[in-house]
C-alpha cells in the first residue's frame, strides 16, 4: 500500500531497487556482477613499478594464494602485474594455469644461468595484463647451486632491473625459508607483504623473518620495508584468530590490511582448476576479500 508520510504528506518514496540500496550484500553482488561481465573500474598506477616480494618462512600460511590472488584482482583492474615463482613447488605456477614442467624456461634460468625474464615470461590465460615467470622442479637445486656463484644475492635484482617492460607489480611467491631464494627476493623487493595465518604459533618465527629483512637492508638493499601485512584464513566465528588478529594489528598498527582473508573452501579448490578464485568463483567471499585487499594496496600507492 502507498504510504503517506505523517509529517510532511507527500507519499513516502518507492523501495528502490536492493541493489540500489546501501547494504553490504548489494555492494558485493554489483562487484560480482562486474567481475564476471570483465567491467571493473581501473585500480590507480602507482608513481612507479612496485615489487613486492611475499614471505613468511612458514609452509601453508597463505603466501601463493595471496600472490597469485591479489596479482589477478590487480590485473582485472587494468594494472601490469608480472608474478614471479621462487618456490620449487611451483604452486603459484599451477594455480596461474601456467605449464611448468622440466624443461619450461623458469625461475631457475633466471637465477643460475642469467637468463632475462623476457626468455621465461608466461601470459596467463583468462587474465589480461598478468604474466608470470614459472617455477620448475629444477629450483630445488639452485639454493645450492648459487652459492658459488658470483652476485649470488642479488641476481633476481639484475634480472628484474633488465626487464623494461611495462609493469605496475611485480609480486614475488617465496618458498618457506630463509635461505638464498628468499634473499634473492628481499634484495630485488622495495616491499615485503607478510601473509600471517590467523592460527596458534603465527607469531613465532615471524621475529626472524624481521630480523632477516633488517639484515637485508641494512646490507644489500636500504630501500627494503615491510610495508603490508595480510591476516589470512581468518574465522571470525573463533576467539583465537580475533586474538590473534588483535596482536598482530596492535603490534603492527597502519600496516596491517584492514581486510582480512577469511577461511574458504572456494579459494581452497580453486588451484585445482588451474585458476585463481578471482576467475574459478569471483562472486565468492574469498575473491570479493581478495579484490579488497588489492583495492586497499593499489590505493596505499607506492611508498
Ligand atoms: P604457502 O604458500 O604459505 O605455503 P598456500 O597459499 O599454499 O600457503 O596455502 C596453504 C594451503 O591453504 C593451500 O592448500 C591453500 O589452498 C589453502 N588456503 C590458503 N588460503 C586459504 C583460505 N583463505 N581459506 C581456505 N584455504 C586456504
Ligand atoms: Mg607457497
Amino acid at each position: 500500500m502507498q504510504s503517506h508520510d505523517p509529517v510532511y504528506g507527500s507519499p513516502a518514496p518507492a523501495a528502490r531497487d536492493p541493489l540500489d540500496q546501501d547494504l553490504p550484500i548489494a555492494s558485493e553482488a554489483r562487484t560480482a556482477a562486474a567481475i564476471r561481465g570483465g567491467a571493473l573500474p581501473r585500480m590507480p598506477k602507482p608513481a612507479r613499478r612496485r615489487v613486492m616480494v611475499v614471505a613468511n618462512q612458514k609452509g601453508g600460511v597463505g603466501k601463493t594464494t595471496t600472490t597469485v590472488n591479489l596479482a589477478a584482482a590487480l590485473a582485472m583492474h587494468g594494472l601490469k602485474v608480472l608474478v614471479i615463482d621462487l618456490d620449487p613447488q611451483g604452486n603459484a605456477s599451477t594455480a596461474l594455469g601456467v605449464p611448468h614442467h622440466s624443461g619450461v624456461m623458469s625461475t631457475y634460468e633466471l637465477l643460475v644461468d642469467g637468463a632475462g625474464i623476457k626468455e621465461c615470461v608466461q601470459e596467463v590465460e583468462g587474465l589480461p595484463g598478468l604474466s608470470c615467470v614459472p617455477a620448475t622442479i629444477d629450483l630445488a637445486g639452485a639454493e645450492i647451486e648459487l652459492v658459488s656463484l658470483v652476485a649470488r644475492e642479488s641476481r633476481l635484482l639484475k634480472a628484474i632491473e633488465s626487464y623494461t617492460e611495462d609493469l605496475d607489480y611485480v609480486l614475488i611467491d617465496c618458498p618457506p625459508s630463509l635461505g638464498l631464494l628468499t634473499i634473492n627476493a628481499l634484495v630485488a623487493s622495495r616491499e615485503v607483504l607478510i601473509p600471517i595465518q590467523c592460527e596458534y604459533y603465527a607469531l613465532e618465527g615471524l621475529g626472524q623473518l624481521l630480523r632477516n629483512v633488517d639484515m637485508v637492508k641494512a646490507h644489500l638493499n636500504p630501500e627494503l620495508n615491510v610495508s603490508t601485512i595480510l591476516l589470512t584464513m581468518y574465522d571470525s566465528r573463533t576467539r583465537l584468530a580475533q586474538q590473534v588478529a588483535e596482536e598482530v594489528r596492535s603490534h603492527f598498527g597502519d600496516i596491517v590490511l584492514r581486510t582480512a582473508v577469511p577461511r574458504s573452501v572456494r579459494i581452497s579448490e580453486a588451484p585445482s582448476y588451474g585458476q585463481t578464485v578471482m576467475t574459478y568463483d569471483p562472486g565468492s567471499a574469498g575473491a570479493l576479500t581478495y579484490l579488497e585487499a588489492a583495492r586497499e594496496i593499489a590505493a596505499a600507492g607506492a611508498i
